[in-house]
């Protein structure tokens, strides 16, 4: 027998482990400029030549290495950053691999130049592919000076993969304004073939994103700001109306780190819901504070990923914080023409879980005499009609919760009695309560000062499409059990997009018996469906799916509940009951975003007097 097993030497392991560390010019840099961040360096100047191809110089003011440290930094595993293990829970520096340098070095020229506060002479060490070709002492000013050259030289595959310049350089920026916005207070500048693409002093973080986004983004941001226990949120959001076409601006920084994270990204598109058109995508400067133990960076040599401890809470956090920014700034929409600060931030009310209205339970409820008939129509609700017109919808909603039948039918008929026996005034059927369908197809409820009509399918499908969302993200919905499973049958395609979206199914009440090659067996289905509608809303949906272009988790969620919302949703030609018209327009409203449809059609529209007495002149 033979033995074929042997360790490669240490330049071929370099030059493996720099496949995942260096994938293109940039991100040298990113590894050069936190390795002297973590040197506490304040001033950090990047040149480079041809994109990074042909060179690649980082120079800081940071605390520089001793001669041996110098040596040892381009050796794999080297690092001054943690000492065991259990370091990698209180991290507190962007480092901790020692795996950068030494990749480097092994598919690239490397320069060092480096020099310690009180030392008089610094070091240089010239390597080539992991070999020292030349070492000694050299004058340098303060810091380090970290020169990378002809990239990939001896990795021709590589470098011919490498994108053109154009390219190359967009992703250089992009790694470079990701540290740059993550450390406003170290001043960086970033020069290509010798013209200078950024000076960004010193400064604080709003400066610094208008000095790397330009001087009109100042008047776009929105602060949000939130302090909890699990994490402390500060940043920027962008207006609604300067929502990109593109996802540029949109940065997550957790404990002064760049990261991606679709799900985060879904707190935050889930907070803009609504307010933005179809296709944009809104800015976002967000940065967390968490505990480190909290999190692992550790996934991915690029650092990129992370995982939390607690999701969930952050989503939430981060999702009613940016929530409550929009309303605050007055940026979340408005039913319009009376605009009145206090239905700036209608969200409020969704946000909070339903509470039973206190006196429906009531046994001994009279609608002649007890306090809310009072309340209801004459206090509160009247006094803050002042600018008479919208705020019955919110108000409203704000002191009752209409979601239960029952609720409904007493609100009802209350509202009716005490209007007949108190005030006897038509004026008081405005109170937002009378409805009545019109070709079955609109549902049109009048309001002190106009009507509303509302488009009974589109407002269905909104009051579903955030249920389903919630289901998704936060809790699972509940099913009902079917008596005798269904199977059906789908084409292998469909079947992998069922697959995938599995989980997010079950959420809203799906429940899945085995999966064949072509076929699924369900055993339960969510309560707001029936038997017989399952298989035609499966199949919109994976059409649906099918449809849109692969993208983020977070568009399949979103796609997946706008379709099962527009297939659940009552249908234009559908009789409604007055009951079930009320909770149509009562659900509408205690929506986050209550005017546009989940496909950003126009859900209602109004008619004011001031309007019906135009068109009487
Ligand atoms: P890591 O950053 O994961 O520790 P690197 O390979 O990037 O690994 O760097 C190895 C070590 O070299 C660092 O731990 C640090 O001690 C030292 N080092 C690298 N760059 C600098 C710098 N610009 N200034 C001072 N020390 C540096
Ligand atoms: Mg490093």
């Amino acid at each position: 027998m033979t033995d074929v097993i042997h360790l490669l030497p240490d330049h071929v392991a370099n030059q493996i482990a720099a496949g995942e560390v260096v994938q293109r010019p940039a991100s040298v840099i990113k590894e050069l400029l936190e390795n002297s961040i973590d040197a506490g360096a304040t001033n950090i100047k990047v040149l480079i030549k041809e994109a990074g191809k042909t060179l690649i110089q980082v120079t800081d003011n940071g605390k520089g290495m001793s001669l041996t440290d110098a040596r040892l930094c381009f050796e794999r595993h080297a690092t001054s950053k943690i000492n065991s293990a259990e370091d990698l829970f209180s991290l507190k520096t962007k480092g901790f691999r020692g795996e950068a340098l030494a990749s480097i070095a092994a598919i690239a020229h490397v320069e060092l130049k480096t020099i310690q506060n009180d030392d008089e002479v610094g070091t240089c060490i010239k390597i080539e592919g992991s070999e020292v070709v030349s070492q000694g002492a050299c004058v340098t000013p303060e810091g380090t000076t970290l020169c990378v050259k002809n990239l990939f030289y001896n990795i021709p595959a590589r470098r011919n993969f490498l994108k053109s310049d154009t390219v190359e350089l967009r992703h250089i920026i992009d790694e470079f304004q990701r540290v740059a916005l993550a450390h406003p207070a170290i001043q960086f500048s970033l020069f290509h073939n010798g013209s200078e693409l950024f000076q960004l002093p010193e400064t604080n973080l709003r400066q610094r994103i208008v000095n790397i986004f330009g001087g009109k983004t100042n008047e776009k941001l929105v602060p949000v700001e939130e302090d909890t226990e699990i994490v402390k949120v500060s940043g920027f959001v962008g207006k609604p109306e300067f929502a990109k076409k593109s996802r540029g601006e949109q940065f997550f920084f957790v404990n002064d780190r760049f990261i991606k994270s679709p799900y985060l990204n879904h707190a935050v598109t889930a907070a803009f819901e609504g307010l933005l058109k179809d296709k944009a995508y809104p800015s976002y400067f967000l940065y967390l504070q968490v505990d480190p133990k909290s999190i692992d960076i550790n996934i991915h040599p690029t650092k990129t990923e992370i995982k939390f401890d607690d999701e969930h809470s952050l989503y939430t956090i981060l999702r009613s914080a940016i929530k409550h920014s929009l309303g605050q700034f007055n940026v979340a929409p408005v039913l319009d023409f009376d605009r009145d600060a206090t239905l700036d931030t209608p969200y409020e009310f969704s946000n909070k879980g339903p509470v039973p209205p206190k006196v429906e339970v009531d046994p001994n409820f009279n609608p002649f005499q007890n306090e809310r008939s009072g309340g209801y129509s004459s206090s509160g609700f009247r006094k803050e009609k002042s600018s008479g017109s919208w705020e019955s919808l919110y108000t409203d909603f704000d002191q009752k919760d209409f979601s239960t039948p029952s609720a409904i039918n007493q609100v009802e008929f209350e509202s009716d009695e005490v209007t007949g026996n108190l005030f006897g005034q038509s004026e008081e059927k405005s109170s937002g309560s009378t409805t009545f369908q019109l070709n079955k197809k609109y549902i049109v409820s009048t309001l002190k000062s106009g009507i509303l009509v509302i488009d009974q399918h589109r407002a269905h499908s909104r009051i579903l499409y955030e249920e389903l969302l919630k289901n998704i993200t936060v809790t699972s919905a509940v099913s009902q059990q079917l008596l005798f499973p269904l199977r059906l049958q789908f084409s292998t395609n469909e079947m992998e997009l069922l697959k995938e979206n599995k989980e997010s199914l079950e959420q809203t009440g799906f429940i899945f018996g085995n999966f064949s090659k072509d076929s699924v067996e369900i055993t339960g289905i969510p309560t707001l469906i029936s038997e017989s509608e399952v298989a035609i809303l499966l199949e919109q949906l994976l059409s649906d799916l099918e449809n849109e272009v692969p993208g983020s988790s977070f568009s399949q969620i979103d796609i997946l509940a706008k379709s099962l919302a527009k297939g659940m949703a009552v249908k234009s030609g559908t009789l409604l009951n007055s009951e079930e018209q009320q909770n149509i327009v009562n659900s509408l409203f205690a929506c986050k975003e209550s005017t546009l449809s989940p496909y950003n059609r126009p859900i209602f529209i109004t008619l004011t007097v001031d309007e019906l007495d135009k068109k009487f002149m």
